[in-house]
């Protein structure tokens, strides 16, 4: 038989991995086959073609009818775990490795063998003795003699076990990446991610461990594959320098490799813990935040003395990246949740909390036939103390002031902070009126104006109380609180320093508001309303990209009016319908009349109210005045208020697509007070957010707040959304913007809100 006597099987559109070079040594490697087959003797030709088959990555072997093995090239043996020849020669699958694949194996060839048809890249795997499980694209062609009888086979075989991890991975990444973005529960997020960690090695465990708010013990994230009662052993545990590897890592915030637990000091006191469940290694490492704050540990369990692997330590860093980005994400959420109910400066619940809460507790009252008894305070010198000691001390004396309500009242009452120096005291459940709770208050009178230290100075605030009782000085929160505000007033005309209980004599609540309501519609159709405009910068190279339009009232008699003292009453009344008009037709126009000053254009951001932005009208008055001012709508931004957006959220869709079709830009405004979470903005049509004044406030002191501001720009960006951060005010609140990669920052640190002219002349020296 010559070497033509053996031919291997090709197909006539060739693709796949085998390139014509590799099918030509096999052909070759046909020969050495033939050799080995019928002479046993191997001549120098075909000890030279050995030599450079075995310098060929891929796997290269034949096998005979049986499917055992007659020639392997270096490569085939290293897979197979073997070193010499003769450990394969004359053996099959089934004398090699675990019977399973044996078998998968020899189905496969005897049929390509029966049908005398080639199969191209077949994915297959292979694990041989304790190595792990490797991954190969094959190609089996059968030989044939000069008959054209099948004698046996040729097989190629590419690692892909590298590739294959790769896209296992990349695909679990992004799986984890929409998981999240989708606001999955971070449990479910932790789990999904361990899972795919552990489908990428063999024989390894990992778990994911929670640093607690106070920085001190660990609670479990996810651990599903190792034992629960060892999980449940160690939940809690107190961090440490020797507390095996998560607890040390954590302390350290390093990673800590623990090759053998039963040699390392660190593992001491656990020893015994581990040898139970049969850990010999343990690695370790720290989840940390962008700014390298230890979140968690993510570790994995071995169950044999050794050191990871590079390619263990590459899955390890990418799952701290997403565990990382995961908790981030899940710590900002708690805290937007937590924001929206509860005064950042206090701690204290805030309004919105406190109308919800309330309507419970009247509820409840009505039923049981109780009182409720509400105490308005509004501190008498606290403007003084905040201009003369500064806005810092203010927010001390808040604080101090907030602690000795809470000390003084019981777990049943509330205690909310309304806002500035106002707050309110709920007793529920009172058999009697305010009676019982009087002498209660004045304690607690006594207590607030008892001297505080602040800044090292002491300092002392008295307060002005007023006091209203359900059912009889009103049914509804609003009557309550209005007349628990008008006794409290009474408090501060008869001299401040006081407590008055509502008598029904003050001037009622709704009378005030009703020549207010007037005046204010007056205004409207008069002039009396004007803008202001505050420059918003871009944070990398401080030039003005766009000004914020801020109303204000001129009032004939009480002078100027900020937007908070008269837009609630407008939005409360419908007012703010024909208010909004103003205000955006006159933006527009002003921006428009800069343009043709030769000015650089700058976008105008105008503010959208909730009850403006619901109304079906809206749209059709951004195009009007789009039109008559003549200004290009990519000059138009309209900032919206997350409660707005998320209300009704196939309206507020619709409407924003419509206003998104005129081609004006929206924002969300005051973005983290309200309810919106950030996947829900992934399906609107949303330019920009506006990271609330609250979150600057805290920069960059308060390190939560900060982690969270840090937070909601990295997700942001990841959802390819603009951010501009409002109120900021030092240089260093600007820094820290800067470092954590905000685009543009607007506040009283680069320009209070300015007239027209001013920005005129801002514009000016910029251009
Ligand atoms: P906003 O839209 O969040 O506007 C920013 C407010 O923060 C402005 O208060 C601005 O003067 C203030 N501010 C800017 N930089 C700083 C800073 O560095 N520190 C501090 N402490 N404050 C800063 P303003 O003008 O009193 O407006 C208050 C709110 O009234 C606005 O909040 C907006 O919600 C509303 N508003 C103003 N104009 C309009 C309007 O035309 N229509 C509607 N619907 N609402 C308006
Ligand atoms: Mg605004
Ligand atoms: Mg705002």
């Amino acid at each position: 038989m010559t070497d033509a006597g053996i031919r291997c099987a090709r197909r006539a559109d060739e693709g796949g991995d085998t390139d014509e070079t590799t099918l030509r040594l096999v052909a070759a490697a046909s020969t050495l086959a033939r050799n080995a087959m019928f002479s046993g003797r191997i001549d120098g030709d075909i000890a030279i073609l050995r030599t450079v088959l075995d310098q060929i990555p891929d796997q290269i072997y034949v096998k005979d009818r049986q499917s055992r093995f007659l020639f392997a090239n270096r490569a085939t043996l290293l897979a197979n775990g073997a070193t010499e020849q003769e450990q394969l020669l004359g053996k099959s699958d089934f004398e090699i490795g675990d019977r399973e694949s044996a078998e998968g194996f020899y189905r496969v060839e005897q049929r390509i063998m029966d049908e005398a048809a080639a199969q191209f890249d077949i994915e297959e795997s292979l694990r041989r003795g304790d190595q792990t499980k490797s991954w190969w694209l094959t190609t089996k062609i059968p030989l044939t003699d000069d008959q054209g009888r099948v004698i046996g086979l040729i097989g190629i075989a590419r690692d892909i076990t590298q590739r294959r991890r790769e896209e296992a991975i990349r695909s679990g990444q992004s799986t984890l990446l929409e998981m999240i973005a989708r606001n999955e529960r971070l449990q479910t997020i932790l789990k999904t991610l361990v899972l795919l960690v552990e489908s990428q090695i063999d024989g390894l465990n990992a778990s994911i461990l929670l640093l607690d708010a106070e920085g001190e013990r660990l609670h479990l994230g996810a651990a599903p594959n190792l034992p629960s009662a060892y999980n449940a052993l160690i939940e809690g545990i107190a961090i440490g320098p020797m507390v095996g590897s998560c607890g040390s890592a954590a302390w350290l915030g390093k990673p800590v490799v623990v090759s053998d637990i039963l040699q390392d000091r660190r593992w001491a006191d656990y020893n015994g813990l581990a040898q139970l469940y049969g850990f010999r290694c343990c690695w370790s490492t720290p989840i940390l935040t962008q700014q390298g704050n230890v979140l968690g540990t993510f570790a994995l369990y071995g169950r044999e003395p050794r050191e990871p692997t590079a390619v263990e330590m590459d899955l390890v860093a990418m799952a701290t990246h997403i565990a990382g980005i995961a908790i981030e994400r899940q710590h900002a959420e708690d805290r937007m949740h937590f924001m929206a109910h509860h005064d950042p400066l206090t701690g204290l619940p805030n309004r919105s909390f406190f109308k919800e809460k309330l309507s419970q507790t009247l509820h409840q009252a009505r039923m049981n036939r109780q009182h409720v008894v509400l105490a308005y305070v509004d501190l008498d010198n606290f403007k003084r103390i905040n201009d003369s000691l500064g806005h810092g001390a203010g927010d001390e004396l808040l604080r101090q002031i907030a602690g000795r309500m809470l000390e003084f009242t019981r777990a049943s009452d509330l205690v909310v902070r309304l806002g500035g120096d106002e707050f309110v005291l709920v007793f529920a459940n009172q058999s009697r009126g305010e009676g019982d709770i009087l002498p209660r208050l004045h304690q607690l009178r006594a207590s607030l104006s008892k001297p505080m230290t602040i800044a090292g100075m002491t300092v002392s605030a008295t307060c002005s109380m007023g006091i209203a009782t359900f059912p009889e000085d009103g049914e509804t929160i609003d009557a309550l609180l209005a007349n628990a505000d008008a006794a409290m007033y009474r408090a501060k005309q008869l001299g401040r320093d006081g407590l008055q209980v509502f008598n029904g004599k003050e001037t009622p609540a709704a009378i005030a508001a009703g020549d207010r309501l007037e005046e204010l519609r007056s205004a409207i159709a008069g002039d009396q309303l004007y803008l202001d405009y505050q420059p918003q910068i871009d944070a990398g190279t401080g030039r003005i990209l766009g000004v914020e339009a801020l109303v204000r009232w001129n009032h004939p008699e009480l002078g100027v009016q900020p937007p908070g003292h008269f837009i609630p009453l407008a939005e409360a009344t419908g007012l703010i319908l024909p208010l909004g008009l103003w205000v955006l037709k006159t933006a527009c126009r002003q921006n428009k009349a800069w343009q043709v000053l030769g000015l650089p254009p700058v976008i105008i951001a105008v503010n959208v109210s909730p009850r403006q932005f619901c109304d079906p009208a809206l749209v059709g008055q951004v195009r009007q005045a789009l039109s008559e001012t003549g200004l290009d709508p990519r000059y138009l931004e309209l900032e919206l208020t997350e409660n707005a957006v998320m209300q009704d959220t196939d309206s507020a869709l619709a409407t924003m697509r419509a206003l998104e079709e005129l081609g004006v830009r929206l924002s969300i405004d005051d973005f983290g007070t309200g309810y919106c979470n950030l996947a829900a903005l992934k399906t609107l049509p949303v330019n920009r957010l506006k990271m609330d004044r609250s979150f600057i406030e805290a920069l960059p002191h308060d390190a939560t707040t900060s982690a969270i501001a840090s937070a909601v720009i990295a997700l942001a960006q990841k959802l390819k959304l603009g951010i501009i951060a409002e109120g900021v005010e030092t240089a260093e609140q600007l820094q820290y913007l800067r470092n954590s990669g905000c685009d543009e920052v607007q506040g009283f640190h680069f320009s209070a809100p300015v007239d027209a002219g001013g920005i005129e002349a801002l514009l000016r020296r910029a251009g």
